[in-house]
């Protein structure tokens, strides 16, 4: 099967290979690239099924990179290996009525170490490809994990520089520190005054200012994206919806064929829909939940088919879904609808912070969780099987068991469980017993480990007593100076 080309969400002329895309990251008019034509899976269900990870990924990912099969087996071998602490990468556990799917096994213990522990080797690839000779400078938004995956990904890597913005009283104390301890000359991390909306235009902004990009140029520097607006985030995404239905049929769970469905905690839309180009390849998921937390901008537009995002912005206990502008709905938008709809959409959400939309989606379900809901779900998790789940993905339990109340469907549940307990300990302590409340994050770790008798995970023991190497914050406003201060000074 040919490899799919790329072309933009506002505009189907503006047209890329796959390697082009990934070192853009953006199109040169602000739009998304999407896959020309979704592929087909090829391989057939009885060779999938013999597969390890990655041999997986290179089935799912040969479809969309324009890479030689040696190139693409190197990227896929460096990025799946003893990095994971399981050599399932992303096993799938079964937990009372539900299985999950933990994709937190990797550096970072959440689930942009997937993706982004192959970003890396997919841009020198791609750079390598299209004979770039500029460094290649990451900037990245982050409302938490993404920010210390990318960190974890690029440190230390030749040829590149990577600068992280993150919200600076928007990310639990883990997640804080996680970054701003980060190793490696290349690397530079900045607390903004402000949310990760605020950061992520702001970043967005940046790839498409000419001016700036010429300054860049001029000292050999040229921009790409970490975030899940960049493709190369996106497509390895794909393979563990693959990995867990398969999972699931040599578990019993399932025969292949059968419908599967996935309750997603989403924020910036790029797990969930990854899920959504895995169905349309022909794995057999039946219907889509899309969790929300109390910012549940997309939980009204699935539901009213307007995305308004002139509402209050609510720091939560998931702060990695603390998103008001969830940027890869752009992507489904499209798919949907073409580029002529999707452009007006995108200027009046620029314009107005709101748009309508006539698409009646069938095969996604939106459902949220309050900060007292998500608490219950993890006591109610922990209570019936004695697994403790992190609070993003206890969003997205609470919102399996309401989508199951209210649409009877029995259909057998994958719970995209996106983040460690670890990252979160003080408010999963606190969910377990009030009287943690007032505890230390940090000293939660121990406490957690004794009551679910799983260890601290490798990557944070000692957190603590790292030295802080990045202290710098800026208000939202002066992100593009911090950016030129760190590179043309
Ligand atoms: C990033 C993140 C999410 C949201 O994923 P999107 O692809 O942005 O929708 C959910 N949970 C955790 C722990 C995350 O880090």
């Amino acid at each position: 099967m040919a490899v799919t080309t790329y072309i933009g969400t506002r505009n189907k002329e503006l047209t890329a290979s796959a390697s082009e895309a990934i070192l853009r990251g953006i199109c040169p008019d602000g739009g998304l690239y999407i896959p020309k034509e979704i592929p087909k899976m090829d391989v057939q269900p009885e060779v999938l099924m013999q597969m390890d990870y990655r041999e997986l990924a290179f089935a799912v990912l040969r479809l969309y990179l324009d890479f030689t099969e040696e190139e693409l087996r190197d990227c896929i071998n460096r990025a799946y290996d003893e990095k994971f602490d399981t050599e399932a990468i992303a096993p799938l556990v079964k937990k009372g009525d539900a299985l999950f799917l933990e994709l937190f096994h990797g550096r970072t213990l959440a689930f942009k170490d997937m993706a982004l522990s192959i970003l890396p080797y997919l841009m020198k690839t791609a750079a390598k490809r299209q004979g770039q000779k500029e460094e290649i400078v990451i900037l990245t938004a982050t409302s938490g994990d993404t920010g210390k995956a990318a960190l974890e990904g690029f440190a230390n890597v030749d040829g590149v520089k990577i600068m992280v913005f993150f919200p600076e009283d928007g990310v639990s104390p883990v997640q804080k520190l996680q970054m701003t301890t980060q190793e490696g000359e290349n690397t530079c991390v900045v607390g903004i005054k402000g949310n990760f909306d605020d950061a992520q235009s702001a970043v967005k902004r940046m790839f498409t200012d000419e001016k700036l990009q010429e300054a860049l140029a001029a000292k050999g520097y040229r921009f790409s994206s970490a975030n899940s607006i960049n493709i190369g985030r996106l497509v390895p995404q794909i393979v563990y919806y693959y990995w867990a239905y398969i999972q699931a049929v040599q578990a019993g769970e399932i025969a292949w064929g059968d419908k599967l469905n996935a309750t997603v905690p989403t924020g910036n839309f790029g797990d969930l829909l990854a899920g959504w180009y895995a169905a349309r390849m022909g794995l057999p998921i039946g219907h889509f939940v899309c969790a929300s937390n109390d910012n549940k901008v997309l939980y009204d537009f699935f539901r009213t088919g307007t995305y308004d995002k002139n509402r209050p912005f609510y720091v939560t206990v998931s702060p990695s879904m603390d998103i008001l502008i969830s940027s890869n709905l752009e992507r489904l938008l499209c798919h949907m609808g073409g580029q002529d709809k999707t452009k007006a959409e995108m200027a009046a959400l620029q314009a107005n912070g709101v748009y309508q939309t006539d698409i009646t989606q069938t095969d996604i379900s939106a459902e949220y969780a309050t900060q007292e809901e998500t608490f219950a779900a993890i006591r109610e998790v922990y209570a019936k099987t004695g697994y403790v789940i992190d609070p993003h993905t206890a969003v997205a339990y609470a919102a399996y068991r309401k989508y199951r109340q209210e649409s009877g469907d029995q259909t057998p549940m994958v719970i995209v469980s996106t983040a460690s307990p670890y990252k979160f300990t003080k408010d999963v302590m606190t969910a377990l017993d009030a009287r943690y409340a007032n505890g230390d994050a940090f000293a939660l770790m121990q406490e957690l480990e004794n009551v679910s008798k799983i260890s601290i995970p490798a990557p944070i023991r000692g957190l603590k007593d790292r030295p802080i190497r990045h202290t710098r914050v800026c208000e939202k406003e002066n992100i593009q100076d911090t950016v030129k201060e760190w590179l043309l000074s």
